[in-house]
């Protein structure tokens, strides 16, 4: 019988189980078809005389009968394990009992007839065409012999019978078999034709599940799924191993060949990854964008020569629009042990590759877990400042600001501090985290509003000569709503504009070329906000934006100051020169970092007009400000009466 496709039974072995069932009825049926034919040949034997030949009949048909319920069950006993085997039993033994049934009693019978349609659609259903085809030939040649018998005169064994079956029976029972034949073809075959197509929809289902669409291999969902059962399978000799590839740069080449020449470089890198993997223990991943994972079994001197592999691969130069590209790639590596988890391993191999792109890229770095707990700290820090705002933790820090001819506190800075349970965090430790992941802007906009709000507050409190310095970050000057906040907050507060003044580093301003930051920095200039270079000399020594932009104050920068001595050096000689522009460009300069009164006064003497630093105070909360202005001015009073 033909192998080649396979059987009903053998592909749905749910029905398999549910036609043995069947078959067991089939079976029992058949038992009380031979308990009764038994019975009735007790009978006719008791009944004696003439009868004695439908006994005989009776014993001799029983006998033929009686292998065919052992040969069903062996059958339904067979098809549990192998169906396909159980199957062909149990048609062939059908086939045979129908066969000798009807040779034996012939029109007595005629019941049997019924069977062989029946046993049709059972090969139909539950086996293949080809096994069908032969099985309705079977029953076609059956049929011809039993009405070449009647036609020559052969008569069946059974007494009571009238013999076979003539020309017209035979036509009838072909056209019966010839609709079972067609009925069943036209079915099986739809059925068949809907059941493939759902197999290879259910295929092709699953390949998009785990497939990437671009390049062709596994996707990430894939790597999670098989990550488990992967590892499951190294030797004891062999290692785990998750490699997470980036690759350098990659936006540069869709921002030059738009997004077909990235996809076609994806292809590219995809395709040697395969080729560096092949024969290997790997499952080669593109998890998005530029970013692959390579599931790896291995020695670790064999992950070490594989990664290196790749890094030499995508560094192969491909020709892209006639032109000869050249790509690098970064990868961090972890060791997976049958315990580990996909999300742990995926977070190192991720960290570590972040490692090798700080590091310069187009490298390797191994998992380190020091490193991964620090990435891990970062990112917790961040969860928690992207919520310091709205659970009110920021706070402002004021530096008083003296004008170092009078003595006077003319002016503040303000300082931010984070309140971070019982830390507080410094602004070197989250401003520039704030500025990389985009909040730097509403905590910008709280810092302008509340050092309004307190300066306000303060010159009603008796201060009014007090002005506050607010940091502003390079950032700011890309949007264009700093104006809008400044102006907002001015009306809100009440504060003069006058007492506002914003500090831009050196590298702020000069690195801003676009027109919006310009009119921006005109708009606030507009309502009275005065402007000053913080940190000034240690920038960009350009000094062109000086003459271009309105600004009121050089603010000189703490290392210089900090290193000023009664006896010149260069320190001296930087402060002494960064005043002399400050005059020539008619702008007013602060020192910042002023911790002895030596350097007050040696910055006095260099005409510097104001002084910050620790000399005077640290930056310190509102109320300790106030304490301290307060302080101030009584002192102030009392060298005042003294003299
Ligand atoms: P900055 O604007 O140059 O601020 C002066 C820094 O010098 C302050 O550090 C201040 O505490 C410190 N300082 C002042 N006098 C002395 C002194 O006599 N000795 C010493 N050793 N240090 C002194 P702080 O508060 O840590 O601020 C650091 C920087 O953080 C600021 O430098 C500023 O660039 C930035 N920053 C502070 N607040 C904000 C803010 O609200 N927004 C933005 N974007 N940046 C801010
Ligand atoms: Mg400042
Ligand atoms: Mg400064």
């Amino acid at each position: 019988m033909n192998t080649a496709t396979p059987y009903f039974t053998e592909t749905h072995p749910l029905i398999c189980k549910r036609l043995l069932r069947a078959i067991r009825v089939i079976w029992l049926a058949a038992t009380v078809v031979f308990i009764i034919s038994i019975f009735r040949g007790v009978v006719l034997y008791i009944d004696g005389g003439t009868q004695d030949l439908h006994f005989i009949h009776q014993v001799v048909n029983s006998t033929l009968f009686a292998p065919y319920i052992p040969t069903m069950i062996y059958a339904g006993w067979i098809a549990e394990s192998q169906p396909r085997l159980g199957t062909q039993i149990m048609l062939v033994a059908t086939l045979i009992m129908l066969s000798i049934q009807l040779a034996m009693n012939g029109t007595q019978a005629v019941h049997v007839m019924f069977a062989l349609p029946a046993t049709m659609v059972l090969a139909g259903f539950f086996t293949n065409n080809h096994v069908f085809k032969k099985i309705t030939i079977a029953v076609i040649t059956l049929i011809t012999c039993l009405t070449t018998f009647e036609l020559i005169g052969i008569k069946p064994y059974h007494p009571g019978s009238q013999g076979y079956f003539g020309i017209r029976s035979f036509i009838y029972i072909g056209l019966m078999i010839l609709a079972t034949y067609i009925l069943i073809q036209v079915i099986v075959r739809d059925f068949f034709v809907i059941q493939q197509d759902l197999t290879d929809e259910k295929q092709r289902a699953e390949f998009i599940a785990t497939h990437d669409p671009l390049t062709g291999l596994y996707n990430r969902y894939y790597s999670e799924q098989s990550f488990d059962h992967f590892f499951v399978t190294m030797e004891k000799y062999e290692s785990g191993f998750v490699l997470f590839m980036d690759i350098d740069n990659f936006k540069m080449i869709n921002t030059r060949f738009g997004h077909e020449g990235g996809d076609f470089a994806l292809k590219v890198i995809a395709k040697r990854l395969k080729a560096v993997t092949k024969n290997k223990q790997a499952i080669v991943c593109r998890i998005g964008g530029d970013e692959f994972i390579i599931l790896l079994i291995c020695t670790p001197d064999g992950a070490k020569i594989i990664s290196q592999q790749i890094l030499d691969t995508v560094a192969r130069p491909f020709d892209l629009h006639n032109e000869s590209f050249q790509l690098t790639c970064s990868i961090g590596i972890s060791t997976a042990d049958k315990n580990s988890t996909f999300r742990e391993i995926y977070r190192q191999s991720d960290t570590a590759m972040h490692r090798a792109k700080y590091i310069g890229k187009n490298t390797l770095i191994e998992h380190d877990q020091a490193h991964t707990d620090k990435e891990l700290a970062h990112a917790q820090t961040l969860a928690s400042l992207q919520q310091a705002l709205v659970r009110n933790e920021f706070m402002l820090h004021y530096q008083p600001q003296i004008d170092l001819e009078s003595g006077a506190v003319v002016g503040l800075e303000a300082l931010i501090r984070w309140k971070l349970g019982d830390k507080e965090l410094q602004p070197d430790q989250f401003i520039e985290m704030a500025e990389q992941y985009g909040l730097i802007h509403s905590i910008s906009t709280w810092v302008i509003q509340q050092a309004c709000q307190d300066c306000k507050q303060l010159h009603d409190q008796g201060y009014p000569q007090l002005s506050v310095a607010v940091n502003i970050s390079a950032l700011l000057l890309e949007r264009n709503n700093l104006a809008e906040t400044v102006a907002n907050s001015l009306r809100d507060t009440g504060l003069p504009p006058h007492a506002l003044e914003l500090e831009l580093t050196e590298s702020a301003l000069f690195q801003q070329g676009s027109t919006s930051g310009n009119a921006q920095l005109q708009q606030i200039r507009q309502l009275g906000v005065e402007l000053s270079v913080d940190d000034f000399g240690t920038g960009y020594s350009n000094l062109h934006y000086l003459g271009q932009l309105d600004v009121q104050k050089l603010k000189i920068d703490k290392s210089f100051v900090m290193q000023l001595t009664n006896t010149p050096n260069k320190a001296n000689d930087l402060a002494a020169a960064i005043i002399d522009i400050a005059k020539r460009f008619q702008l007013k300069t602060v020192a910042e970092g002023i911790e002895t009164p030596e350097i007050a006064q040696i910055l006095q003497g260099m005409k510097c007009e104001v002084g910050q630093g620790f000399y005077w105070s640290k930056p310190v909360s509102l109320e300790s400000l106030l304490v301290f202005l307060e302080n101030f001015q009584q002192n102030a009073k009392t060298a005042h009466h003294s003299q």
